[in-house]
C-alpha cells in the first residue's frame, strides 16, 4: 500500500480537481482530506454515508468556572492576557469567552478560591465515510482553533487502519495549501508527494517551498504544471527546474473550462467528460505515476 500526498505551495491550482480524478483512477484507494481547515474534497467525491458517528476530536484546555465557589475577587481578569475572563453583569462574578481562552491555565493558578479549572476543549470532529469511490477520512476543524496539524494525523491513522484492514492499494491525501503543520501532518510517513504547480512566478516561488519541505521529510517529489498552455515560457522554467531537481513532470495539463463545469456538477472531470482532453492527460498522469512508482519499488 502507497500514500500519495496531493499538495501545492499555493490555493487554485487545480490540485482538488487533480486528487479526485486520481481517487477515481486509482480504484482500490482511501482518500483522505487533509485540508481540515477549508474542505473541498468533498464537493467532488460527496462522502454521504458516515460508516460511523463522527468521533470528537479534543485538542487543548478550556478554562471553566464553578460560580458557586467564586467569591468575586476579580484577580483572575487582569492576568489573562488573553482577555478571556470578563465580569459577568448578571452575578457579579466572572464568566470566560471560550474563542478567546487559550487554555494557558493563568487564571487557575492565581485564583485562591479554587473556582476556575482546565477541562479537555473539543477542537473539531473527525469522520469515516463512504463515497462512491469507496472509503473516505476528513474532518471539520471549529472556526479559531489550531490544532490542525494533530487533526490531520488523527484521519490519516484513521485511513491507515482502514487501508490495512481492507487491503487498499493507495491512500490518496488531499493536502492543504501552503507549507504549514496541515501540510507537514500530511508529508509525515507518505511516500509520494505531487507538486500541482500553476506557470505563475508565484506558481513556481511556493512550490519551490513546498519542494524543499518534501526533501526535508525524505518523500519521493513528482510534479503535474496544471494550465502549462497559459505560460508556455514559465512551463518551460518549470520543467527545467525539475529536470536539476530529478523530479519527474507526470503531467503537463492544459487550461480547460471543464474543470471548473465538473466541479460545479460536483463530479471529477474523468466522470464528467472522460473523452475530453482535460480526462486524458489526467489518466495519463495516473498512469505515469504508477508506473513511476512501480518502477522505484
Ligand atoms: S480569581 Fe477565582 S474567585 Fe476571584 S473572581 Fe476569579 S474565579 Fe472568582
Ligand atoms: S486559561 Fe489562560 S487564556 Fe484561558 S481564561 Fe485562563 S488565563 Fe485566560
Amino acid at each position: 500500500m502507497k500514500q500519495i500526498a496531493l499538495i501545492s505551495g499555493k490555493g487554485g491550482t487545480g490540485k482538488t480537481s487533480v486528487t479526485a480524478a486520481f481517487i477515481q483512477l486509482a480504484k482500490n484507494a482511501v482518500a483522505v482530506d487533509c485540508d481540515v481547515d477549508a474542505a473541498n474534497l468533498y464537493l467532488l467525491i460527496s462522502p454521504r454515508n458516515q460508516r460511523r458517528s463522527p468521533a470528537a476530536f479534543m485538542s487543548g484546555y478550556d478554562a471553566e468556572v464553578n460560580k458557586n465557589r467564586c467569591i468575586s475577587c476579580g484577580k483572575c481578569v487582569p492576568i489573562c492576557v488573553f482577555d478571556a475572563i470578563a465580569r459577568d453583569e448578571a452575578d457579579n462574578k466572572v464568566k470566560i469567552n471560550h474563542l478567546l481562552c487559550e487554555g494557558c491555565g493563568a487564571c487557575v493558578t492565581i485564583c485562591r478560591a479554587n473556582a476556575i479549572r482546565l477541562v479537555n476543549k473539543q477542537a473539531g470532529e473527525s469522520y469515516i465515510s463512504n463515497t462512491r469511490f469507496g472509503v473516505m477520512a476528513h474532518a471539520k476543524l471549529r472556526a479559531g482553533e489550531g490544532s490542525s496539524g494533530k487533526l490531520v494525523a488523527e484521519i490519516r491513522k484513521q485511513a491507515f487502519d482502514i487501508a490495512q484492514s481492507e487491503n487498499n492499494d493507495f491512500i490518496i491525501l488531499d493536502g492543504s495549501p501552503g507549507t504549514g503543520c496541515p501540510v507537514i501532518a500530511t508529508l509525515t510517513g507518505t511516500d509520494y508527494a505531487i507538486v500541482v504547480i500553476e506557470p505563475t512566478v508565484s506558481g513556481i516561488h511556493d512550490a519551490k517551498r513546498v519542494i524543499e519541505l518534501c526533501r526535508h521529510f525524505k518523500v519521493g517529489v513528482m510534479a503535474i504544471i496544471n494550465k502549462y498552455d497559459i505560460n508556455p515560457a514559465m512551463s518551460e522554467v518549470i520543467e527545467r527546474f525539475a529536470d536539476r531537481e530529478n523530479i519527474k513532470v507526470i503531467a503537463k495539463i492544459a487550461y480547460d473550462k471543464i474543470f471548473s463545469e465538473a466541479m460545479k456538477k460536483q463530479m471529477t472531470v474523468v466522470e464528467y467528460d472522460k473523452n475530453s482532453a482535460a480526462a486524458a492527460s489526467l489518466v495519463s498522469a495516473w498512469d505515469n505515476l504508477v508506473k513511476s512508482i512501480w518502477l522505484t519499488y
